[in-house]
């Protein structure tokens, strides 16, 4: 690609002091004033641009991380394939990050590509140009000098900024490879910034979105965290599959939505979560991952709890063998560390019993930590046109509003009257249903050797 490095100074651009946080404008200057250079790039810079606020501020030095630790005594050193110091100040983090350099030819102790070009380590120190061209974008290599507020340009970022165009740097298939998860990025910040992508970083994710595939498992949890809780989660979901990617990410829900047993419940009951969690990103108020994880795999757990039914599984034990069974698959593709995934299967396990209350355990329900959300969960499931529930949600809806004595004989009262809820006809479980169960959309990778789950 051809280098043409633009200084655009401070007259001309829209990024002011104002607007960068105390915490890494305090950065910045102790850099600075120990002699480094120091600059903040990424996401603070193009959102400022942008007229955004940004999520965070990052900054690049030529300081290398034993330096940034020696002249902060709040400093974390953290990771291997990129070592990066972390200042912190309270929750507030700042990403302190030494110039890469280029990897080819370099000693195998710093940096290094596995045989399908993926960047194992990359701990070469580098110049400020060459750590331009190491990163993904061009709208993310801008730096802003804190030395004279002017931003320097290596990549043609600032017309792409201006033209609305998300460009990878340098050749897009060989970065790709390095990173395949820059395909998911890419899908964020087209999704994040409405921004189209130009031609080549468009049409390789369909090449080589497979790649994802290589990609250790927790990486892909924290990139799916961020394309759904990040605020643009409709748009990130759409783009995904836009892009076939999410069958990557999440194959039995690609499956389930694909399938015609739920009538298109499956896809209204992301779409509608994920507008929910966008609002209430929008609007300041907290989102819990597991919430929209246990979303995702409703349906597919679904299928799997009709399959166990039909291998003579009781109802209740059919809804905890399938719990475990999908969330154990999901692991496969993306792990899901297990606070979210015990709140999920409560999720879950509070539907049988927000459905059907029962005089003796709706008051232990209405008291269960987990209540909002299995309530919330169970409204969701109404709204997207699962049937039979809207009594019921009324009920629990209704129920909140009432005293501790209210509720108490709102509870009693339950079951007066009305036929007890049909029990599922109760064979000895076999064995031989539970092992191996095949997903019942079809597919799953490694459907072989996740059997039943350990967990
Ligand atoms: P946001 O924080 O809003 O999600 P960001 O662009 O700041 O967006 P970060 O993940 O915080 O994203 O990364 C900071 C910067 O580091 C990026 O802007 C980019 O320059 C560089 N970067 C991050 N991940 C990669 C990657 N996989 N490959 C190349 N460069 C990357
Ligand atoms: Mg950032």
């Amino acid at each position: 690609m051809k280098i043409k490095k633009q200084i655009i100074s401070r007259k001309e651009h829209s990024v002011s002091r104002d607007a960068i946080s105390d915490n890494a404008l305090k950065v910045l200057y102790r850099l600075k004033d120990a002699g480094y250079q120091a600059y903040l790039v990424g996401g603070g810079v193009r959102d400022l641009l942008l007229g955004k606020k940004p999520k965070d501020f990052d900054v690049a030095t030529d300081a290398h991380p034993d330096d940034v630790k020696r002249l902060f005594r709040n400093c974390r050193l953290i990771g291997r394939r990129f070592r990066l110091a972390h200042i912190l100040y309270g929750r507030d983090v700042i990403e302190v990050a030494t110039f890469r350099g280029p990897h080819e030819g370099n000693s195998p102790n710093h940096a290094g590509q596995n045989k399908e070009g993926r960047i194992i380590r990359d701990n070469v120190y580098g110049s400020l140009e060459e750590d331009a061209l190491r990163r993904d974008f061009s709208i993310n290599a801008l730096y802003y000098n804190i030395r004279d507020d002017s931003i320097i340009d290596f990549t043609g970022g600032m017309d792409d900024l201006h033209n609305k165009m998300l460009r990878m740097i340098g050749d897009v298939d060989t970065r790709y490879r390095e990173d395949p998860v820059r395909m998911l990025r890419a899908v964020r910040f087209a999704a994040k910034l409405n921004f189209q992508m130009d031609q080549q970083t468009n049409d390789l994710i369909f090449d080589l979105g497979h790649l994802l595939e290589d990609i250790p498992v927790a990486r892909l949890f924290d990139e799916t965290i961020k394309l759904f809780q990040g605020g643009y989660g409709l748009r990130c979901f759409q783009l995904l599959r836009e892009y076939q990617l999410f069958e990557l990410l999440f194959p039995m829900t690609e499956a389930s939505i694909n399938s015609t047993e739920h009538q298109g419940r499956t896809l209204r009951l992301i779409e509608q979560a994920l507008s929910n969690t966008d609002e209430r990103i929008a609007s300041g108020k907290s989102v819990n991952p597991a919430f929209f994880l246990a979303v995702l795999l409703w349906y597919p757990m679904h299928e799997y709890k009709n399959h166990f039914i039909e291998h003579g599984e009781h109802e209740i034990e059919a809804l905890l063998s399938a719990s475990r069974e999908a969330i154990t698959r999901q692991q496969a593709h993306t792990s899901i560390p297990k606070r979210f995934s015990l709140m999920m299967r409560e999720i879950w396990h509070m539907q049988p019993q927000l459905q059907h209350p029962t005089r003796k355990r709706a008051m232990r329900t209405l008291l269960n930590k987990r209540f909002r959300a299995g309530y919330d969960f169970l409204l969701l499931r109404n709204e997207t046109g699962e049937t039979e529930l809207e009594s019921w949600c009324a009920w629990w809806t209704d129920i909140q509003t009432k005293n501790k004595s209210e509720q108490e004989s709102m509870c009693e009262n339950l079951g007066k009257g009305q036929k007890k809820p049909r029990r599922q006809n109760k064979r000895r479980h076999s064995k031989t249903g539970r092992q191996n169960t095949p997903h019942p959309a079809g597919n799953a990778k490694n459907a072989a050797n996740s059997s039943v789950s350990s967990e």
